[in-house]
C-alpha cells in the first residue's frame, strides 16, 4: 500500500489514501487528450474505498467508444480535474496524477489508446503499449 494525497489547483478538491493501484497508466485517447492540455492523461486507478476525496465537484460524463458512460470530475472553482469514473469498472476512482501532492508517487506502467497518440507526445517506451484498449486487444 502507498499513501497518496493531493488536491486540485486551488485546494478546494483534495484527496488522500493508502491505496494499492489496480493499474497506472497514460492515456491518449480523444477524450483524454482534450481533458489533459496535453497529448494523454495520465490516471492512477485504485479501488474507491482505499481514497476519500473531499471538496464540491462537477460532473460531466460523456460516452466511450465501449458503449460506455465515462464522468470526469472537476473543481467547481479552480476547473482542475481531479478524477474520472467509469461505468463499466464502477469500483475504480481514476486519480488524475497531475493533482498528486507528489507526482513522482505515480509510474506509468502502461500505455492506453496508442493509435490515437499525436505525434508531439508519443507513448512512453517504458511503458507495455496498447493500441486501444486492453480488453479489446484480441
Ligand atoms: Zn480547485
Ligand atoms: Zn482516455
Amino acid at each position: 500500500m502507498k499513501n497518496i494525497s493531493g488536491r486540485c489547483l486551488c485546494g478546494s478538491v483534495a484527496y488522500q489514501g493508502s491505496v494499492e493501484p489496480v493499474f497506472s497508466g497514460n492515456c491518449h485517447c480523444t477524450d483524454c487528450r482534450k481533458l489533459s492540455g496535453n497529448g494523454h492523461l495520465s490516471l492512477l486507478v485504485v479501488p474507491n474505498d482505499q481514497v476519500r476525496v473531499e471538496g464540491q465537484v462537477k460532473q460531466h460524463s460523456v460516452t466511450a467508444d465501449s458503449g460506455a458512460t465515462v464522468s470526469n470530475y472537476f473543481c467547481v472553482d479552480c476547473g482542475s480535474q481531479v478524477y474520472k469514473t467509469g461505468e463499466l469498472m464502477p469500483d475504480m476512482t481514476f486519480i488524475v496524477a497531475s493533482t498528486l501532492d507528489d507526482p513522482e508517487v505515480f509510474t506509468p506502467e502502461i500505455s492506453l489508446y496508442a493509435s490515437r497518440a499525436v505525434s508531439w507526445d508519443l507513448p512512453h517506451s517504458s511503458t507495455v503499449v496498447f493500441e486501444t484498449m486492453p480488453a479489446s486487444e484480441t
